[in-house]
């Protein structure tokens, strides 16, 4: 039973993550009254949503919070999936958030000039704002499309994969060539089951670039730090792939890594028909485009480190992407080849407690660098919120510092 009843807060945070955890610090530094409502424990989509190898594809020496930082023997390496949920639940103590865990937001409706939060088992909060930090990636994206996969291949999403040993023996085919995408193709290729890789637009990186971290790079240069209302075309920001990156010191899992350990390339799935996989061709001229891409943004790197003398090693330019000779076009999900398909195509957030009409037709969030077009409702953690670097944890504190100096100033008009 909620002890949450009949209470009221001047600021409600939903969400225990490390965007909540940081919203709630801000909120504590100025003296903000505010309750953290959590569904499962702190860290939870850390602890529940993740697959059993997954590291950070950030080095740890990026792993920052306010007043924490990594102080682990390897800043140049990557945080298991353990150590990252260890990391935020020490950022919740040493911040003494105010965390009620196990209160699961069912409804955010508008009340006068405040909110009415209610959970599940049925106690409604009142408060003046409401701070909405349930995170990015909610709900796995599968497209229609699976519908029409025979019944004898098994369906996973990355919420339901923990390592090779829970697939069926067989071919697996991995639909989505990002981060999620390319760091199970590769597990499981190593586990012995042959893997088909299906690619549509993507974004390829180095893991290290004139000796450095790529994600030094990113920092350094300034690129992670492009502000939301610099970008020319934010939605296109928004919804851009992550890139082909994985945990692993001085590794690249690009294509080209990929295909050399044999995992087959095949083109974007654009349909099932007949229980075949139809995939699109043109895979020589995805390619190109992300070779194209990655080249613009290591130039940039190139320009920054020729302005600023920076000490690093020289120039590099990679292998174009090699596009395989006969690309299959399609593929008989029924003959018994592919046992599984890992549908690797990104994630979502789930609104479907808020009932505020701010959500659009695609379900994202109508807002502006987090400040929500209904008075007294904000966001935290979501894609290019205010900066590149938005959803990264290293990216929270100047977001949160910024959207809770909004809602302070909001706040106090009203007083
Ligand atoms: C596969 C993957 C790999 C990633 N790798 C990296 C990386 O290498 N480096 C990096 O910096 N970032 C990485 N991220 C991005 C990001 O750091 C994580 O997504 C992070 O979990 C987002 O933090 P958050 O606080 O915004 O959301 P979350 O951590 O998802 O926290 C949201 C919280 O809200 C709770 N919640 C949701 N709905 C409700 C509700 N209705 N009521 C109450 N509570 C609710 C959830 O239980 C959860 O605890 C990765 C993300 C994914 C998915």
């Amino acid at each position: 039973m909620s002890t949450l009843a009949g209470e009221r807060a001047t600021v409600v945070v939903i969400g225990a993550g490390h965007a909540g955890l940081t919203a709630s610090h801000f909120l504590s530094a100025r003296s903000v009254d505010h309750v953290v409502l959590e569904r499962g424990e702190v860290a939870n989509s850390w602890r529940r949503e993740r697959w059993d190898s997954l590291r950070l594809l950030t080095p740890s020496w990026q792993s920052r919070l306010p007043g924490l930082r990594y102080d682990g023997p390897d800043p140049d390496g990557y945080m298991t999936v353990p150590e990252v949920t260890e990391f935020i639940e020490r950022f919740a103590k040493i911040s003494r958030a105010p965390v009620r865990t196990g209160e699961d937001v069912t409804s955010v409706r508008r009340d006068g000039d405040g909110y009415h939060v209610t959970t599940r088992d049925g106690a409604v909060l009142g408060c003046r704002a409401v701070v909405i930090a349930t995170g990015a990636c909610n709900r796995p994206t599968v497209p229609s499309l699976a519908a029409a996969v025979p019944a004898s291949v098994r369906q996973l999403t990355p919420f339901d994969y923990r390592d090779p040993a829970g697939l069926p023996d067989g071919g697996v085919l991995v639909v989505g060539a990002s981060a999620t995408g390319v760091q199970l193709a590769a597990e499981i290729q190593r586990s012995g089951r042959p893997v088909t890789l299906s690619t549509g637009e993507h974004v390829r990186l180095p893991r290290t670039y004139r000796g450095r971290d790529v994600l030094w790079w990113m920092d350094a240069s300034g690129v992670w730090d492009q502000r939301y209302d610099e970008i020319d075309d934010l939605n296109r920001a928004r919804r851009l792939p992550s890139p082909q990156l994985a945990g692993v010191p001085h590794t690249t899992l690009d294509l080209n890594a990929l295909s050399s350990t044999g995992v087959e390339l095949v083109g974007r799935l654009a349909s099932i028909r007949d229980g075949s996989a139809l995939f699109s061709g043109g895979l020589r001229n995805v390619f190109s485009l992300a070779d194209l891409k990655m080249n613009r943004l290591l130039g940039t790197f190139d320009e920054w480190a020729r302005t600023q003398g920076a000490e690093v090693a020289p120039p590099e330019r990679y292998e174009p992407t090699r596009a395989p000779d006969n690309a299959r076009l399609q593929l008989d999900l029924r003959s018994g080849e592919i046992a599984a398909i890992v549908w690797a195509t990104g994630f979502r957030p789930d609104y479907q407690w808020l009932d505020v009409p701010v959500v659009d037709a695609k379900g994202q969030l109508s807002h502006d660098g987090g400040v929500v077009d209904s008075p007294g409702l904000y966001a935290l953690g979501l894609p290019v919120l205010r900066r590149r670097k938005s959803t990264f944890i290293y990216g929270i504190e100047d977001d949160a510092r910024e959207v809770i100096d909004h809602l302070a100033r909001h706040l106090a008009v009203r007083d």
